[in-house]
């Protein structure tokens, strides 16, 4: 048997929560939508909600209500995903590529006035769990957007001018696919849902179905009221990993208190011994990633001189994510720190 790098942590309480909005009869966007935006008030302490069709969703509409648009520069971290770019592309605006910091892999604020002199607008991904910089970016008067896709609690995504979340299968809590967005004002989140909602309005301008089912949003809650143990599986699983890691190997940083989620165990090695030791987890068929390959690098796919963004591509070159969710045995974790306590 294989372990894979990653799946879905469903429960018979998810399949229950599910099958009970099947035989409601009600699929579409309805109650369960909007008992899911007024959780992700509560949780994080007021403001509004409009859950979306996915993460990139949520990006895009999130940048857009919050007024990017044609000419306008949005700095985001070069070492991110491609949602990043297809999001500012979406708007008409253009992206302005920043390195990351060697500890956390977040964009680095100390960077941005070079590297993004005119951006008005800056994305701040709290990557793989970790927490960006969020006051420092805001420095100047620019619109931070954070994205919390990769990550579920703490003080993640209070401190921005919004924050987007995703519903993705391998996310810290899924519908299959889905995404949120959340700002303390409530101004964007309503913009969204204004923008979403195409359908019987009294006027026309142009609107667009990228709405949130209820069918989904069953399985989201479900999962959510599950979140303090998904918290707790993740952060054991890091410490454990955390304790058979050998001398040579770093890891990730800024998962060292207890209010962050971890959403990756990412190891930091030279690309010799990252090669070797992801050989060794493949012999003992465990699934590792690299999680953001070289090729992956937003600068790459821009085409932008790599030497602009070495820190980015040093991580990119030197990382490994190690299997690290909810629904792992813990026999399945046990394999993965035998390997981790077998490699010299
Ligand atoms: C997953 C992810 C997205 C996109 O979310 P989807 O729901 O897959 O569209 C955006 N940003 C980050 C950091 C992500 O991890």
């Amino acid at each position: 048997v294989t372990i894979a790098h990653n799946r879905p942590w469903l429960t018979e309480a998810d399949n229950a929560a599910v099958a009970e909005a099947l035989a409601s009869g009600w699929i579409a966007p309805g109650p369960r939508v909007a008992e899911l935006e007024a959780a992700f008030v509560a949780m994080l302490g007021g403001g509004a909600a409009c859950a979306v069709s996915s993460g990139s969703a949520a990006l895009f509409l999130a940048l857009k209500m919050l007024g990017a648009e044609a000419g306008d520069s949005v700095a985001l971290p070069t070492y991110s995903c491609s949602a990043l770019l297809n999001a500012v592309a979406m708007c008409g605006a253009r992206p302005a590529l920043v390195d990351v910091r060697s500890d956390d892999f977040t964009i680095d604020a100390g960077k941005l006035e070079r590297q993004a002199p005119d951006a008005r607008f800056v994305i701040a991904v709290h990557t793989y769990g970790a927490t960006a910089d969020v006051a420092a970016l805001k420095a100047g008067g620019r619109v931070v957007i954070e994205d919390c896709c990769q990550s579920l609690g703490g003080l993640q995504g209070l401190v921005g001018d919004a924050a987007v979340f995703s519903f993705y299968a391998t996310k810290m809590i899924t519908g299959g696919h889905g995404g949120l967005v959340w700002d303390r004002q409530g101004r964007v989140a309503e913009a969204v849902r204004d923008y979403v909602m195409f359908d019987g309005r009294p006027d026309w301008k142009l609107r667009f179905n990228l709405q949130f089912t209820d069918l989904q949003a069953a399985l989201v809650l479900s999962q959510l009221k599950r979140i303090d143990e998904i918290r707790a599986r993740r952060l054991a699983l890091h410490r454990s990993y955390r304790t058979a890691l050998p001398a040579w190997a770093g890891i990730q940083a800024g998962f060292e208190g207890d209010d962050a989620i971890p959403y990756r165990f990412v190891l930091r090695t030279d690309s010799g011994k990252r090669n070797a030791l992801r050989g060794s987890f493949s012999a003992a068929n465990i699934r590792t990633i690299v999680p953001t390959e070289p090729w992956e690098l937003l600068h790459r796919y821009l085409g932008q001189p790599v030497s602009d963004f070495p820190t980015a591509e040093a991580i990119a070159s030197e990382t490994l994510s190690l299997p690290l969710y909810p629904a792992l045995l813990p026999e399945e974790a046990e394999l993965v720190t035998n390997v981790l306590k077998a490699s010299t």
